[in-house]
């Protein structure tokens, strides 16, 4: 079939820091995605046949490939998503291991059949049982933040699970995903098993329309809502990975040292483009202006550069376009009366994409900082009068991906975290549940729905099927077939011998019961 017009043969990966191509790769015409996929259930046929323990086996395998290809995997990172060194080992690096790591070890426990007693004694003859059965094929869509870390972090359980793989990584980090398919290529897994497909948004439609079993999408609200749209047409299921809103709440009685780090930390990493970001901070009123001077001066001390300078703490964005988004929503707010502490410029005399880490106090709820998504370099505060406003602010979100709380009473950090409504709550951190495998990562509201990493995250990626085996075949089956009024009146006895209050009832009704049980079926 011939490639559609707008198609493009090569793919340019851009430097964010400098605006230059470091890499050209080859696109992928959405025609052949079916084929891609014809061969990865192919391949996944065999690959499903081998032992749980294999597949672990070879998982070990990628971790050792991982491991020993550990700089080279930062330095792409770096170079094509813009992030500091030592993000890139910690975020994506570290992550990925831990990841390979822990399904590896801990799979062949997480997924033993898992027995289903029985409560009523009508069934106590049959015994149940929990199975585990792979998809098939999983498409992963993928965005640039984190692009080695987020696909590895689904790719692994989906494998380990017994699937084959079909990644779309963003056009804006295709290199790092060429790398990821190589890892696994390297590690031995079966040819086929994991392909990587290059291109742009249509071909996310393409890898959707050509039917894989299950979708695993990592990326914003608007395109998780196309996404799954495209996949409820045909019924395929997914996992949606969305943007955050994450608020983070400082209590009167928190180390304000240790939370204004965080804060900064939270605000800033990765330039603020992470779904975990820190993107709203509540503080109590009594501390906030010691919090605000806080942050602010730890933020001037950001070293804005390159993420190849080993010094820098704060690279680049990833586009100008994205520049442009952050500094509108600034300019909204300052209209509408927020006070900038630090930072709100561009800095073009370093790269095209680089914005100063910014501070911004008096933002409110009207403004489209507090209500979009901002992913990018901005640390917004707003003092509250209590605990209570704090949460309400914080609920006050069509968002709910994570969240914060920061106080030296963690009695009183767990009762808030009750409250707020999120997928994950941590009480005196931010976002580092993230790099904790056995930890659930998923959102609620339009953060999305589905998990991915931990036991659950494994579970996403394995049909469950219910087993149950009769022990007793020839005991009557009085609800089958050969009705009459003898059995209508049986079977009320019956009903009210399980469920009728109280013992006594119950029990005179115990003789009519068993009419039904023993009478049996007649056909
Ligand atoms: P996008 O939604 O722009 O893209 C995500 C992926 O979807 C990319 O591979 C993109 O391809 C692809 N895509 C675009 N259009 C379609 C389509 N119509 N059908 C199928 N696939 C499509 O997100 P970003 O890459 O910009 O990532 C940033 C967003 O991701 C933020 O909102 C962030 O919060 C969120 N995110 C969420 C995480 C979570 O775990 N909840 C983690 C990390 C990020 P292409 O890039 O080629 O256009």
């Amino acid at each position: 079939m011939a490639a559609p017009a707008t198609f493009s043969p090569l793919m340019e990966s851009i430097d964010p820091a400098t605006g230059m191509v470091i890499a050209r790769l080859e696109a992928t015409p959405p025609s052949e995605v079916p084929g891609i996929l014809t061969q990865a259930r192919r391949a996944q046929a065999g690959w499903a046949a081998q032992s749980l323990q294999e597949r672990c086996a070879l998982v070990h395998r990628l971790r050792e490939t991982i491991y020993a290809r550990r700089q080279e995997i930062a330095e792409r990172v770096m170079r094509e998503s813009g992030k500091p060194r030592v993000e890139a080992l910690f975020a994506d690096v570290l992550v990925s291991l831990d990841t390979a790591a822990y399904y590896a070890n801990l799979a062949p426990a997480l997924l033993l059949p898992e027995h289903v007693p029985h409560h009523n004694p009508a069934v106590k003859a049959k015994s149940g049982s929990l199975h585990y059965e792979p998809y098939g094929v999983i498409g992963v869509i993928a965005p640039w933040n984190y692009p080695v870390a987020i696909p590895l972090g689904q790719m692994i359980p989906a494998v380990v699970a017994g699937n084959a793989v079909v990644i779309k990584p963003s056009e804006l980090t295709p290199w790092c995903g060429a790398l990821v398919e190589e890892l696994f290529s390297q590690a031995g897994f079966p040819v086929g098993l994991v392909q990587v497909i290059q291109g742009s948004g249509e071909l996310g439609e393409a890898l959707i329309l050509a039917g894989p079993d299950k979708v695993i999408f990592t990326g914003s609200v608007a395109t998780g809502r196309r996404v799954a749209e495209a996949c409820a047409r045909r019924l395929i299921p997914s996992v949606l990975e969305l943007g955050g809103k994450d608020a983070m709440i400082v209590l009167a009685d928190a180390d304000l040292e240790v939370a204004s780090s965080a804060a900064v930390w939270g605000s800033f990493t990765n330039c603020g483009q992470a779904c975990l970001s820190v993107e709203r901070i509540y503080v109590e009123r009594p501390v906030a202006g010691r919090f605000s001077e806080l942050c602010a001066a730890k933020a001037r001390l950001l070293k804005l550069g390159p993420g190849s300078d080993p010094h820098t703490e704060v690279g680049p964005m990833i586009r100008p376009q994205q520049v442009d988004r952050v500094e509108e929503q600034l300019r909204e707010a300052v209209a509408r009366g927020a006070r900038i502490l630090t930072g709100g410029r561009r800095r073009p005399d370093i790269g095209p994409c680089f914005f100063e880490p910014t501070v911004i106090a008096d933002v409110d709820h009207s403004m489209r900082l507090m209500q979009e998504e901002t992913f990018g370099p901005v640390l917004a505060l707003r003092s509250v009068d209590s605990e209570q406003e704090a949460v309400t602010m914080a609920n006050d979100s069509p968002f709910g991906l994570a969240a914060s709380i920061w106080t030296r009473d963690s009695r009183r950090g767990r009762r808030l975290a009750a409250q707020v409504h999120a997928g994950a709550v941590m009480v005196n951190d931010v976002a580092s549940y993230f790099g904790i495998s056995e930890a659930p990562h998923g959102g609620r509201g339009v953060s999305g729905w589905g998990h991915t990493h931990s036991r659950l995250g494994l579970l996403e990626l394995l049909r469950v099927k219910y087993v149950d085996v009769d022990h007793l075949p020839r005991w009557p089956k009085s609800w089958w077939f050969g009705y009459n009024e003898e059995l209508g009146v049986a079977a009320d006895r019956f009903l009210q011998f399980l469920f009728a209050p109280g013992w006594r009832h119950r029990w005179k009704s115990a003789r009519g019961a068993m009419r039904a049980v023993f009478r049996g079926h007649r056909i």
